[in-house]
């Protein structure tokens, strides 16, 4: 599927609004499609997939009903392809951080990037929180964030030419030091420890670069910074052998991994038990607040367990719950998608013919 994110800053009046687009957001676009309603996704991550694309991309699940085996990676292309018919908006790349209750009872949704909704209903779909960068706690460091200190690239090219500072030692930090390698002046590779996280092709590439003087690699940890006409000049590196280096620099990249932050969630008025949502049945999977559901990871009730498959049910039951809010007038029924023609059509798939 071909994810089409909007310009941000616009403004959607809609029928459903979808927190989170992990797995459970994404198939919570699916349940609501059968019923005919159309949904806008937002999440803060640039791509869809949440903890399955964030955390394990490559690794095995093994535990979705009728696929033996598949990757994160491939549960979320799986998952957009079944959605596809369904046309949902993609709004990556920002976090929801306005839900308010309006006067005629729908709800007013807005984002960091200033993109804003009114919407009849909305799927809190958000898992263990939005992720964000883990900073850097060196003293006196935050004062250069977004002019010399980045824990994301947004424009590759403003570091071309640079003499440039990357630490850590997963994906994110191998990638883009040795994507820098012959654009940027130099190029330190700074980690705490010998072994890395990051791919094991990557490392050999890193260590190889090393060995013919392209960049440098340094085990240490940063332990302070010195300015110099109120810029960041250097850093003051501690080795494992005790030892403090001084390392001159222009730019630097952080990437200490993501940690998810239950963040403006807390402030919407929502029941919360341990940083989770209370939902008030099992019927609905419906908040305390009439017309805001929680669904997957980010939920919880009795008996609940964080598992793919239970957001799956979850996402089903909430679609049903949600759409007296979108067609009052209407009794919805539940169908089977082998054999209700109507579904086939919203699927936009032949119905077979039974014997
Ligand atoms: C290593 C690992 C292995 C796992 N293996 C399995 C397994 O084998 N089987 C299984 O069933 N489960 C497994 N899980 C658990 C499974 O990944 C989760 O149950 C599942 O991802 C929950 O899906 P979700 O859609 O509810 O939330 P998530 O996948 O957490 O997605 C939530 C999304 O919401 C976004 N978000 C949060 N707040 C906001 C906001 N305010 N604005 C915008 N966006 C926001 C986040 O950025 C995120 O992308 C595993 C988890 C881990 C960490």
């Amino acid at each position: 599927m071909n994810i089409v994110s909007t310009t941000p800053g616009g403004f959607h009046e809609t029928d459903a609004v979808i927190i989170g687009a992990g797995p459970v957001g994404l198939f919570q676009v699916f349940e609501l499609g059968l019923l005919e309603i159309k949904a806008h996704v937002i999440d803060s991550l640039a791509a869809v997939g949440g903890q399955c694309v964030e955390l394990y991309p490559d690794k095995p699940i093994y535990d979705i009903p009728a696929i033996p085996s598949c990757t994160g990676q491939e549960l979320t292309d799986g998952l957009l392809k079944q959605i596809e018919p369904f046309g949902p908006t993609f709004h990556l790349g920002q976090e929801v951080t306005v839900v308010q209750k309006r006067e005629d009872g729908r709800f007013d949704v807005e984002t960091s990037l200033g993109t804003k909704f009114i919407t009849k209903t909305i799927f809190i779909a958000a898992g263990v929180g939005s992720f964000q960068p883990r900073t850097m706690k060196t003293e006196g460091i935050e004062a250069f964030e977004g002019s010399q200190v980045f824990y994301r690239v947004k424009d590759p090219a403003q570091f071309e030419g640079k003499n440039i500072v990357v630490c850590g030692g997963g994906d994110s930090a191998l990638d883009w030091a040795l994507n820098f390698v012959g654009k940027a002046e130099s190029v330190v590779l700074l980690h705490r420890r010998e072994d890395f996280r990051a791919a094991p092709a990557s490392v050999a590439k890193m260590k190889q670069l090393c060995e013919d003087y392209e960049m440098q690699l340094i085990i240490g940890q940063v332990s302070g910074i010195e300015t110099k006409d109120d810029k960041l000049s250097e850093l003051r590196v501690t080795g494992a052998d005790g030892v403090t280096r001084r390392v001159p620099l222009d730019m630097l990249l952080v990437f200490y991994g993501l940690s998810p932050k239950l963040g403006p969630i807390a402030e919407w008025g929502l029941d919360i038990e341990r940083k989770q949502l209370k939902v008030v049945s099992t019927e609905k999977f419906e908040t305390n607040v009439p017309g805001i559901f929680a669904v997957g990871d980010i939920n919880t009730y009795p008996g609940k367990k964080k598992l793919i498959l239970s957001g799956f049910h979850e996402a089903a039951l909430a679609a049903f719950g949600a759409a007296p809010y979108i067609f009052p007038d209407k009794k919805i029924h539940m169908q089977y998608t082998t054999t209700s023609p109507k579904l086939h059509k919203v699927l936009g798939v032949e119905s077979p013919v039974f014997d």
